[in-house]
């Protein structure tokens, strides 16, 4: 029968001519970039690291041992072949950061030297005098209220059924824009810290409110970083939270995977005890995942795939959850490319946060129009699951909200609300883009008290009750 008497007897025809078949657009030439992982030996580009052979360069005590930390190391490591303005340049930084300084060989290696104020990583570890923008007026230095939503010293219990514990105050690398800065790391020029310890003793207070909370059975073990946790650390609170009965789900909260990956394939102790503690999740039928931080496809290399493939082949899940960052990430380009060697190497793309209103970072933060841009432009680019969704922890406690829930967004004043009835019913949150993603003449209005209340009141208004 033809299709036309098909239509005649009122049918539809499904089929199509062959001549209306096309296949998809060839990718482009660079498509593939994210697949090329570097597997030379780059640290020896660098005059510090000339010597230094692979075997030596994969050791996980080494990394540490000769990670660079604070001003004087900084210097020591730039002698004799950095460029002297970029040195005077990152010691005038150092003096109104809010972060110490911590860097670890694999990071300075991935670094180009040949365009350092352009590079990625260097923009997230290494501060520029020359690249300071005025703080936001409404900036605080805990943006999150991480210290008020804490019932006891480490321990924060915003949610109804999960919380996050602060377990030590000290990671492998500081990064410049962390949102922990009130405690993390070193008291710098500029900030004096919150001690969180590592210290059995706070942690117990925070157990005993775990269990006291029927409700909760999802815990976040962070800091600092799970990475600098001993492995009978690791493993004692790991055991301690599993055996809790309200408990079903535990995270350990890492960078190290992102900054110091050989740690994976150089630690066998502290890798069983990680999987010792997954293995006896699985028995219990409890998850047990490990939750990283890559900002830019940079960061990972074939060092870093084969530390991942030793917990995939353990059947541990990685998710990664990164900060948009200029410089880092904040296009579409970079974006893709990080999430796409993301699923690569088998970390799942959980999250890609809003930059928090965090105290000295100001460069690096975007306005939230970008944020929206990028998710636009990102979505489809790779499987479902694998995208990841854009979020805003909204200031002042109101928890991660999907960036384009705002209630309201003023691109002009650069203010945007949320609102988190699961959190905190009945209240407004409040995000605002850097100053410097506004007009002249609007940031000026941020600068004088009235104006200010006026432009909060105003966006309040708009979103009603
Ligand atoms: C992020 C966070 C969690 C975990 O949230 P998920 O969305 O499940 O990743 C828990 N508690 C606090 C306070 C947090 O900031
Ligand atoms: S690794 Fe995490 S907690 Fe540590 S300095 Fe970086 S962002 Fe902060």
């Amino acid at each position: 029968m033809s299709a036309g008497n098909e239509h005649e007897s009122g049918k539809l025809s499904a089929a199509i001519d062959d001549s209306q078949r096309r296949a998809r657009k060839a990718v482009e030439p660079g498509y593939f970039e994210y697949r090329n992982l570097r597997d030379d030996e780059f640290w020896r580009a660098l005059p510090p690291f000339a010597d230094v052979d692979r075997e030596t360069f994969l050791s996980t005590k080494w990394q540490m041992q000769n990670s660079v930390y604070g001003m004087p190391k900084l210097l020591a490591f730039f002698e004799g072949w950095a460029d002297p303005a970029f040195v005077a340049d990152v010691e005038k930084g150092f003096h109104i950061a809010p972060m110490a300084v911590r860097v670890t060989p694999y990071l300075l290696s991935l670094i180009n030297w040949d365009s350092p104020y352009d590079d990625p990583i260097r923009t997230q570890f290494i501060p520029l005098g020359s690249n300071f923008e005025e703080d936001h007026p409404m900036l605080t230095l805990d943006s999150l209220s991480e210290q008020v939503d804490a019932p006891v010293p480490g321990l924060t219990h915003r949610y109804a059924d999960k919380a996050l514990f602060l377990a030590l105050d000290t990671c492998p690398v500081y990064c410049r824009f962390c949102t922990r800065s009130y405690a993390i790391g070193v008291d710098t020029d500029t900030v004096e810290k919150v001690s969180l310890k590592v210290n059995p003793k706070r942690w117990e207070q925070a157990f005993a409110y775990i269990e006291s909370r029927p409700e909760l059975e999802d815990i976040v073990i962070s800091g600092g970083d799970a990475f600098n946790l001993p492995a009978k650390h690791l493993k004692a609170i790991g055991e301690r939270l599993l055996n809790m009965k309200n408990i079903r789900r535990i995270r350990y909260a890492t960078k190290g995977p992102a900054v110091m990956p050989m740690k994976l394939l150089s630690d066998p102790e502290w890798v069983e005890a990680l999987t010792d503690v997954h293995a006896m999740g699985r028995r219990m039928h409890k998850q047990v995942a490990v939750h990283t931080h890559f900002n830019s496809a940079n960061e990972i290399t074939e060092i870093t795939r084969q530390a991942i493939n030793v917990l995939f082949e353990h059947g541990i899940t990685v998710r990664n959850q990164s900060v948009l960052q200029t410089g880092v990430n904040n296009t579409v380009e970079s974006m893709t490319k990080l999430v796409k060697r993301l699923g690569e190497i088998n970390v799942h793309p959980y999250y890609v946060y809003q930059h928090d209103m965090v105290s000295g970072v100001e460069s690096l933060r975007t306005n939230i129009a970008t944020a929206l841009e990028i998710e636009l432009g990102v979505r489809g680019c790779t499987a479902g699951f694998n995208q990841p969704l854009v979020i805003v922890d909204a200031p002042g406690g109101g928890g991660k909200r999907s960036i384009f829930s705002f209630e309201h967004y003023n691109r002009e004043t650069g203010i945007s609300v949320y609102r988190a009835p699961a959190v905190k019913l009945g209240q407004n949150f409040l995000y605002f883009d850097p100053l410097h993603s506004l007009s002249a003449e609007v940031r000026a209005r941020w600068q004088v008290a009235g104006e200010r209340e006026e432009m909060i009141a105003a966006a309040i208004k708009a979103v009603g009750d």
